[in-house]
């Protein structure tokens, strides 16, 4: 049989760099020990969940057409509600990705005369033609929506008096993001949200708390649902999805602000009741089961990188220690090439196209460049190992996902790898 050393070797990881990354996992025992306490944790939760909504294996079959009384399909929205603690959810393939999903929320709580306000400043970047920052057909901006900004302040806690001055009788909907995205920000934890929540409802309780859920769920035992948001918002081809979901996204919260969502998904009169599932439903509810085991690994994958890059001397944010609520790691190169060199690394490891080099390109929805290494089951997953990198200072490089912690820990191996043999890290 081939040693342990043997096989990384044959998958091009030198003996030096596994020896290092060997070192940093057995100094993160305790780190990764507290992470499979909130993955048991969250596993009993959507267990929990199911057993409540009495899952059963009709919830599986496919419906077509319209989709008139599909069982699974509305059990699975009972599901999402039980284990996110919230009166309803929408969860459906025709949300075709996390901005869908947000775009949702908003258009369809929102009217015009409304004012939008984020108090956590700067909005995921595609989020930015939806509510007009950047013009764009169909915005809300287009339809009469205003939108105001409270930043963050500079330890990333939130601008309290800001937020203050920020609401005005127009104010409808307040939003949070609860990932940092493609910034360099800490990430909210759930505790610092419902803190935030309870501020706005004290100024005006008939607020809309909507928090930007993606890449959070299952990282902590509680959700920004549990902490008085009005609506969490997701992608399926993230943490929810569990790896499985081949497409989707949800909303989850109040009757009335899932209501609004379903009329404006379908149609004002059909709501919830059309939607055909098209068989997608055993993947949704078994993803849904693994999503908490998946989170973890993808979590110490996180916490792996983050360690492994911080003793190399590059920026990395969070840093080795510090408490995680979301799944993206952060790592800033300060150079293109270095950029690059990572991305290759993700890419050369993943079980799927492994043989191709990825290259910045224009994608929609960005402001500059972008490179991205997936080799995913899931186009686009990022659930799955892979990382983004806007080709812009400080070129840093986004990190995410594996499906397994196995995985990740070779696409992080396999990175330092070639930054090595590229010249651009070194070995201490
Ligand atoms: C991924 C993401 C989105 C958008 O989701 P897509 O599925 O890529 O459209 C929005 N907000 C945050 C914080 C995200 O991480």
């Amino acid at each position: 049989m081939e040693t342990m050393e043997s096989v990384y070797r044959s998958l091009g990881i030198s003996s030096e760099v596994l020896d290092y990354g060997q070192r940093i996992e057995s100094e993160l025992k305790e780190r990764f020990e507290a992470i499979d306490a909130t993955a048991e944790y969250n596993q009993l939760k959507v267990i929990g969940a199911m057993q409540k909504c009495k899952v059963s294996a009709e919830c599986f079959n496919a419906s077509s057409g319209y989709g008139y009384n599909d069982l699974g399909r509305d059990k699975l929205e009972e599901v999402y509600a039980a284990a996110f603690h919230t009166e309803a959810a929408l969860v459906r393939p025709q949300i075709t990705c996390g901005t869908h999903a947000l775009a949702l929320a908003l258009m369809s709580n929102l009217r015009p005369g409304d004012e939008l306000l984020s108090i956590s400043g700067k909005p995921y970047d595609t989020l930015e033609e939806v509510i007009g920052i950047r013009p764009s057909k169909g915005s809300l901006a287009e339809y009469g929506i205003t939108y105001r900004q409270v930043d963050l302040l500079a330890d990333g806690s939130f601008d309290l008096e800001g937020i203050r001055q920020a609401v005005t009788p127009a104010t409808k909907l307040v939003a949070i993001q609860r990932s940092k995205g493609y910034q360099t920000r800490p990430t909210l934890s759930v505790e610092k949200i419902g803190e935030a929540i309870a501020f706005v409802k004290g100024i005006r309780p008939d607020i809309i708390c909507m928090v930007d859920n993606c890449y959070g769920e299952f990282v902590e035992r509680t959700e920004p649902s549990d902490v008085g948001a009005d609506m969490v918002v997701g992608s399926l081809i993230k943490n929810p999805g569990g790896g499985l979901a081949p497409i989707g996204g949800y909303i989850a919260g109040t009757e009335e602000c899932i209501e609004n969502a379903a009329y404006r998904l379908t149609s004002p009169g059909l709501g919830r009741e059309v939607g055909a599932s098209l068989g997608v439903m055993q993947s949704f509810y078994q993803g849904f089961f693994l999503a908490p085991t998946v989170t973890a690994g993808a979590l110490k994958g996180a916490v792996f990188a983050a360690n492994v890059f911080e003793r190399l001397g590059f920026p990395v944010v969070p840093d080795g220690s510090e408490s995680r609520h979301d799944i993206i790691q952060a790592v800033t190169f300060g150079s293109p090439e270095g950029v690059v060199a990572f991305c290759e690394g993700i890419q050369a490891a993943a079980p799927v196209d492994s043989y191709v080099t990825p290259e910045p390109w224009a994608m929609p929805g960005y402001d500059s460049e972008v490179i991205m290494a997936a080799g995913a089951f899931v186009q686009g997953s990022s659930i799955e190992l892979s990382a983004d990198g806007p080709i812009k200072p400080p070129y840093a490089v986004y990190f995410q996902g594996g499906l397994t912690w196995y995985h990740a820990k070779l696409g992080i191996l396999k990175a330092l790898q070639k930054l090595i043999d590229a010249g651009i890290a070194k070995l201490p």
